[in-house]
């Protein structure tokens, strides 16, 4: 019985220490974060799941479509350096390799790992309907990258599952359970089921980011709530991305018209 009583208490202060240390700040936002996990790390990691995923699921042979995504990503991506220069943040966007791939799926889905790897399935693009609707999604998913949203549900993954266990030795013993955990952190594939704390934190923030991130980049910020509703109506099997951590439609709706007087002061057509 003491044992078990006493244990916590040896344990807390560690951990407490870990978090006192690793915090990072979200851009814009200004949302302190916990982040024990080296960026450069994170980033090696991502690529490594980038290229298996681009090995494993065929590219859009769909020229105009592809040529679009890598437009909105390539001016999305410049609005991001800009604005990261002018904040003095350049630093967070080292080691970025952007890529902007369309691949062909009927999934309505696209995500954004660390380090800029962008993938959009050709099953959202209904729903975005045309280059705007793209910037919407587009500047969601790059916020949840410039937020580091993966390194920080992937470092309290690992604060979770091994404690006071330090990083280098979780990641060089454990290398099964770390990559199992950095794909549910990055939001790939079904273990996002496996949801981690502040999922729905995260998505706001991207929504909020995601607005300003479009509208410095020439897109109009006030498409974003018909893309929503376009994509709520759309019903059916929500995609891992787009899954039930969301905020409710009606929420994240609220949520995007209260941040649009925000988004438009960045908004030049
Ligand atoms: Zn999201």
């Amino acid at each position: 019985m003491h044992r078990r009583v006493r244990r916590p208490a040896v344990y807390l202060p560690l951990v407490a220490l870990v978090i006192v240390a690793a915090c990072a700040t979200v851009p814009i936002t200004g949302r302190k974060q916990l982040s024990i996990i080296p960026s450069g790390q994170l980033q090696s990691m991502s690529y490594d799941q980038y290229a298996e995923v681009l090995q494993t699921s065929p590219l859009s042979t769909d020229r105009e479509a592809t040529a679009m995504v890598k437009r909105v990503g390539a001016r999305i991506q410049v609005a991001v350096e800009q604005y990261m220069a002018q904040q003095g943040l350049s630093g967070q966007l080292s080691g970025y390799q952007w890529e902007f791939n369309l691949l062909e799926s009927d999934q309505v889905n696209a995500w954004c790992m660390p380090g800029g790897k962008v993938a959009f399935y050709t099953g959202i693009l209904p729903i975005c309907q045309g280059e705007a609707g793209i910037a919407v999604v587009m500047g969601h998913e790059i916020a949840h990258a410039i937020a580091d949203h993966g390194g920080e549900r992937m470092s309290q993954g690992l604060l979770t599952q091994f404690g006071g266990m330090a990083l280098d030795q979780a990641l060089s013993n454990k290398p099964e359970q770390t990559r199992a955990l950095a794909s549910t952190a990055f939001a790939l594939g079904a273990q996002f089921g496996a949801v981690l704390p502040f999922s729905r934190l995260h998505e706001s923030e991207a929504d909020h980011m995601g607005l300003i991130f479009m509208a410095m980049a020439g897109y109009d910020p006030r498409q974003a709530p018909a893309f929503w509703e376009r994509m709520a109506a759309g019903g059916g099997a929500k995609p891992p991305e787009f899954m039930s951590t969301h905020p409710s439609d009606e929420t994240r709706i609220r949520k995007l018209n209260e941040s649009m007087p925000d988004a438009l002061r960045y908004y030049q057509p």
